[in-house]
């Protein structure tokens, strides 16, 4: 039986961002285009499923990419809603997330520096990403297009900004830099040091 993927609740109401990011878009952004993503996942899941019943795979390289597509997607804006909270209700990072994050980048400055450039710069829709690579117990910011391309595998998100127009056209236009700029305003480092927490549980795999 393959999971089924359901849209989760914001955290907040859709106006508790702003003026960083509008009521209206948010509204918009996850009962549209995240469900979007739920749906095509499940409906992926599904063909594949009857593919597997069937006995015919003539179509598991468009169904394949469907689902990385829509289960990344699914992943990612659900992180993207916790990843941020009401101005003021954000925290700070940890103290193991803040050691991580200056052994590995400077410091706090220099990793937000260095994630704002890579998500003003994703070509076409896409993220910026910083994760933890259990792999060698390395934090690293990425890119991603779409939702799934130029991944590294293992490495878990914790924190995400979305960069697609769909994230910011209606308040911001083409100003995606403005965008990100007003977007650390409302990062949840209490939910990034709590993912960094469970994803540094994660060894062994090297
Ligand atoms: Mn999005």
């Amino acid at each position: 039986m393959p999971a089924e993927y359901t849209l989760p609740a914001l955290p907040y109401s859709y106006d508790a961002l702003e003026p960083h990011l509008d009521g209206a878009t948010l509204k918009l952004h996850h009962d549209f285009h995240h469900k979007g993503y739920v749906d095509g996942a499940n409906a992926a899941m599904k063909a594949l499923e009857e593919a597997r019943a069937a006995g015919d795979f003539k179509l598991v390289d468009h169904w394949s990419k469907k689902l990385a597509f829509h289960a990344s997607g699914h992943l990612l804006h659900s992180l993207f809603w916790t990843n941020m909270a009401p101005v003021g209700k954000g925290g700070t990072p940890s103290k193991e997330l803040a050691a991580a994050v200056n052994s590995f980048f400077g410091d706090l400055e220099k990793m937000k520096a260095q994630l704002t450039a890579a998500a003003k710069t994703v070509e076409g829709s896409g993220w910026g990403v910083l994760g933890y690579n259990p792999f060698d117990q390395s934090l690293v910011v990425l890119q991603a297009e779409n939702h799934e391309k130029k991944a590294i595998w293992s490495v878990v998100p914790l924190l995400v900004v979305d960069v697609w127009e769909h994230a910011y056209y209606l308040k911001y236009q083409n100003r995606r830099a403005d965008f990100i700029a007003a977007w650390w305003n409302v990062v949840n480092w209490d939910d990034v040091s709590r993912r960094f927490a469970k994803a540094r549980q994660l060894k062994g795999l090297s």
